[in-house]
């Protein structure tokens, strides 16, 4: 079996797993400023078990207490001394810039009412102190008085190891990685409809591992609509609000065939390409059209370790793709992008590679082309790699949901017969609609389970 249940055991998990996985996400945090090189991959070739897959980022709750605070006039920075043991610093500046009262920030939005034009940037402070109720209390020159409460305080810490800890809280960066041993993470279809906590888990496992699968939808177009408004919205694009994979005649794309398509991310021809995708099996051929997928960040990762030449080309060079046609209406879309995106720290991103739509434009000087084909070559090589491909066959009611950003994904050819016509049907979404409803559900699910034991979350 290539797949692996979470749904039903995701809660406990999730509940018994918060604090270790937000402690190892710290010490990997520490390892990285450490060693001042990019995050490692956290999980390499092994076999992911969902369970691995359902811890939350946040962080442990814990209710901090300010032991005493001090104004450092001559720094401009506010000390803070926790119980704990610990200390913080926060600039003069950014702790008026950032008052809660009611005249500087609109409650309602949880929005900043106060101006640029009337903030002091070299602001210094008149009165520190903590409050009896523990919270740290700023008077500033004009008497304006901000009152910060100890938790808000703490977790907005300018330190290295809390900026890393909050960012990975929001944004949930720390990947798995895979290969071929994958077991891909599957979760019921009506479970995830209805029930936050299994909603949760997907949308959990999706970010981490970059793919999850989902079984039990109704093998009739609608599904990939239904599952995009538990989230949010879908992305329209030129193919349609959602669109139909089958063998058309006179295809505007050659997924619109009965070929083998070749491993690729969709639509790198946007400059801003689709975050997430969803594909639903509504019927298969009979013979052949089996999927595939590789994990694009681990295969980079491999590409940086194994040809860091050919990694420094395809992070650097812009590559023009191109898609024409009609679908939606008429498209002449042009695009330049990286075949591996990476951020300031170096971290993969995002992957554009389709070869479709690459371009025959090529906006290099002469001589990077050839260095741009060996690269790209290397890279294609080890993506198809056996050890590195899951390959899997999809049947009717099953619902792959993948980071389309990270993954690279392809078919085997199929056979088209009148009487058993293959029919996908396919949708896409944008990473900050679905981690929005990831940390709205975090939320939710975590206020549930702290209603029922004590306070486990924050
Ligand atoms: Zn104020």
């Amino acid at each position: 079996m290539w797949m692996s249940t979470f749904a039903r055991f995701a809660l406990p998990v999730l509940q018994r797993s918060t604090s270790p996985i937000a402690c190892k996400a710290l010490r990997a945090c520490r390892r990285i400023e450490k060693a001042g090189v990019p995050p490692p991959c956290f999980l390499t070739p092994v076999g992911v078990r969902g369970h691995h897959t359902l811890g939350s980022a946040s962080l442990p709750v814990a209710h901090h207490s300010v032991r005493h605070v001090r104004a450092l006039d001559e720094e401009r920075l506010l000390e803070v001394e926790w119980e704990d043991g610990g200390q913080s610093l926060f600039p003069f500046t950014w702790l008026r810039d950032n008052c809660q009262c009611p005249l500087c920030t609109l409650q309602s939005a949880q929005a900043r009412l106060l101006l640029l034009t009337d903030l002091d940037v070299h602001t210094g402070v008149n009165v520190v102190e903590v409050t009896n109720d523990n919270k740290v209390s700023v008077v500033w020159p004009d008497h304006h008085n901000s009152v910060f409460d100890a938790d808000w305080l703490r977790k907005r810490c300018f330190s290295t190891t809390a900026r890393q800890a909050m960012q990975e809280e929001l944004f949930l960066n720390e990947r798995y990685y895979w290969d071929a041993k994958l077991r891909i993470p599957t979760a019921d279809y009506q479970e995830v409809l209805h029930d936050d906590k299994a909603a949760l888990a997907w949308l959990l496992a999706l970010r981490r591992v970059g793919i999850v699968y989902l079984k039990g939808a109704p093998a009739e177009q609608g599904q990939v609509a239904r599952l995009a408004e538990r989230i949010g919205y879908l992305r329209l694009t030129f193919y349609g609000h959602t669109w139909q994979v089958q063998d058309k005649p006179m295809a505007n794309n050659v997924a619109y065939t009965s070929g083998k398509l070749s491993l690729h991310t969709d639509y790198p021809a946007l400059n801003f390409p689709p975050g997430v995708q969803f594909l639903h099996c509504i019927s298969q051929a009979m013979e052949g059209g089996e999927s595939e997928v590789v994990d694009g960040f681990h295969m980079a990762e491999q590409l940086r370790r194994e040809d860091p030449e050919a990694f420094r080309t395809l992070t650097s060079l812009h590559v023009d793709f191109i898609d024409t046609g009609t679908d939606y209406c008429d498209f002449m879309l042009q695009s330049k992008n990286r075949i591996i995106d990476v951020d300031a720290q170096g971290r993969v991103t995002r992957i554009n590679y389709n070869n479709a739509t690459r371009d025959s434009v090529l906006d290099l000087p002469l001589h990077h082309v050839q260095p741009f084909y060996r690269a790209l070559k290397a890279y294609v090589d080890i993506m198809n790699r056996r050890d590195n491909v899951v390959t899997y066959r999809m049947e009717p009611g099953d619902i792959v949901t993948f980071d389309n950003w990270r993954l690279l994904h392809g078919r085997r050819n199929f056979i088209s017969r009148s009487d058993r016509l293959r029919l996908l049907e396919g949708a896409y979404l944008d990473w900050d609609e679905v981690m929005s409803r990831l940390r709205i559900l975090r939320r939710t699910v975590q206020e549930e389970a702290s209603c029922g034991h004590e306070a486990t979350f924050n």
